[in-house]
């Protein structure tokens, strides 16, 4: 008989939505064994299994973040983190960290930040140009809204980037002015300006970025991650960190690799390298294709077929791309074999995309079963979902945005567009298989208030936003791992707790199916987690 290396006994063990609860796992090597109640997998142990009691804690398959920005979480451990739960409150806030920041950086040296919401601050404005120069007037400063599609840049950074009055509003962009002077404040591709000039940093540094963020997501009960556009900030380079990472076993998770696909990306040369669909590097897997083609519904930049009735009257958002333009590009990616997972929010950028997918399709190039993603998928209508139930392309939606920004979106969009916006229930009832995700560091990488938000569809407010799509916590699991493993072509390794799947197993602080939702969301912690079998946190 084969004995069990590990066995987990005494607890609640969700093993997947149809496989319902058991009370103990055994694994054996990398693998799971069996599951079963505590005394028929007391069998499996032998003379120097290890034996982790739950004492009435639940634990889970690994749970795996469908869509975030590794890279970009790890880098940003090191700016100065402006995310509204750091008690970022006011513009003087912001001010005080911009001026600490610039007493401890030699004149001159960049002044990164991110994370503020203009909406949580007493002032419900962004910080200006002004206000900025007022405290660093010797060093570039560069702070981005948490939404990642706007950001608000001091003199010194506008003119490194070349950006003055006079610069013409790029296409998919813009650059704020107030009475033909500079506010600071640059949307989508006007931030490219900026972006673009920005230090970049080593390949060690990113390498090391990478794997800070790999141990933070653990340490936080995930086993897997996609990383939703490498290549986007520094082009090539993030490639090779990446396939650094992996090669040096400096990759702490699993990590499905999304491509930047947009004009100057990196999509073209990583497929001439080979890093084709399929194709793998460690934990490091290819792949799919990224492209963005609105903007977020929190900074009115998502493209929607009805107004907002925030900001300017009349404002449908932005679309980065011409129509024709986007559906060669999806046609491209798509007969090269990558999974197309691409940015659209707003029900018009949905509409593009879909019609592009749609177009894609031929005897040569079938897009059945090819699993085409469309990120975010916000707001769509119901002729959409059905359209997308039909062909097989799902959504990757965030649910905690609901929880950091519903109310937001009740401002920007209205109640009823904000009560249907990311249906989870919509998506799981049409077959859509929804993933679950945090687009971190745009929101908390948390996966308790995520949970919490797919269960209650209470913002941070309070505000309960479609009663209606709540899911039950065994459905939200089940969106956070096996619908996440589906969607990265992964679901006959990972996402459940069967024999012979992979061991990734998440342990937490409580009995999370017994406890309030408040509860989930404010005090379970992760106490341990196994990836392939081995103790990687905790414990
Ligand atoms: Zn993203």
């Amino acid at each position: 008989m084969q004995h069990a290396d590990t066995i987990l006994t005494g607890g609640r063990i969700f093993l997947g939505l149809e496989e319902g609860e058991a009370e103990a796992l055994a694994i054996a090597g990398s693998r799971v064994l069996a599951s079963g109640s505590n005394e028929e997998i007391r069998t499996l142990a032998g003379p120097s299994t290890r034996v982790i009691d739950l004492a009435g804690r639940a634990a889970t398959p690994g749970l795996i973040d469908a869509h975030l920005h590794l890279l970009t979480l790890g880098l940003g451990m090191g700016e100065i983190n402006l995310r509204p739960e750091t008690g970022t409150s006011s513009i003087d806030h912001i001010l005080s960290a911009v001026h600490d920041a610039a007493a401890r950086t030699p004149p001159g040296g960049w002044i990164k930040g991110r994370g503020y919401d203009h909406n949580e601050l007493a002032e419900r404005r962004h910080p200006t140009l002004a206000e900025l120069d007022s405290v660093a007037p010797d060093h570039p400063v560069f702070l981005e809204r948490t939404c990642g599609h706007l950001a608000v840049a001091n003199s010194a950074a506008m003119r490194l980037a070349g950006i003055t009055r006079k610069t013409p509003d790029p296409a998919g962009g813009f650059i704020e002015r107030r009475d033909g002077e500079l506010t600071g404040l640059l949307a989508e591709r006007g931030m490219r300006f900026v972006v673009d000039i920005l230090p970049k940093p080593s390949r060690d540094e990113m390498v090391a970025a990478i794997e800070r963020a790999g141990r933070f997501m653990l340490s936080q009960g995930f086993t897997g991650v996609m990383d939703a556009a490498i290549g986007m900030n520094f082009g090539e380079a993030e490639v090779d960190a990446f396939e650094t990472a992996a090669r040096t076993d400096r990759m702490p998770l699993d990590v499905w690799a999304c491509l930047y696909g947009d004009p100057g990306g990196v999509l073209e040369s990583a497929w001439e390298r080979g890093l084709r669909f399929g194709t793998s590097n460690g934990r490091l897997r290819y792949g799919a294709a990224k492209l963005f083609t609105d903007g977020s519904a929190g900074s009115l930049t998502a493209a929607v077929s009805l107004p907002y009735l925030a900001g300017e009257p009349g404002n449908t958002g932005v679309l980065c791309f011409k129509t024709e333009e986007l559906h060669g590009h999806i046609r491209r990616f798509h007969e090269l074999g990558y999974q197309l997972a691409i940015h659209a929010i707003g029900d018009v950028a949905i509409e593009q995309v879909l019609s592009g997918i749609e177009a894609a399709d031929s005897a040569a190039h079938p897009i059945a079963g090819r699993r085409h993603r469309i990120e975010h998928c916000g707001y769509l209508d119901a002729g959409q979902m059905a359209r997308m139930a039909a062909a097989g392309i799902y959504p990757a939606p965030q649910p905690i945005f609901m929880y950091e920004f519903g109310d937001l979106y009740v401002t920007n969009l209205g109640s009823e567009r904000a009560t249907t916006a990311y249906p989870m229930r919509g998506f799981l009832d049409a077959g859509l298989m929804p993933s679950a995700s945090s687009d971190a560091p745009v929101a908390t990488t948390d996966p308790f208030k995520n949970l919490y938000t797919m269960v209650t569809r209470r913002s941070r407010g309070g505000t309960l936003l479609g009663e209606d799509q709540r899911l039950s916590l065994q459905e939200a699991l089940h969106c956070y791992t096996a619908c996440s493993a589906f969607s990265q072509f992964a679901e006959h390794e990972v996402g459940r707790l069967a024999p012979g799947m992979r061991a990734n197993v998440t342990i937490f602080s409580h009995d999370i199916f017994s406890v309030p939702a408040e509860v989930l969301r404010d005090d379970v912690r992760c106490d341990m987690t196994l990836l392939d079998g081995d103790v990687v946190h905790g414990g």
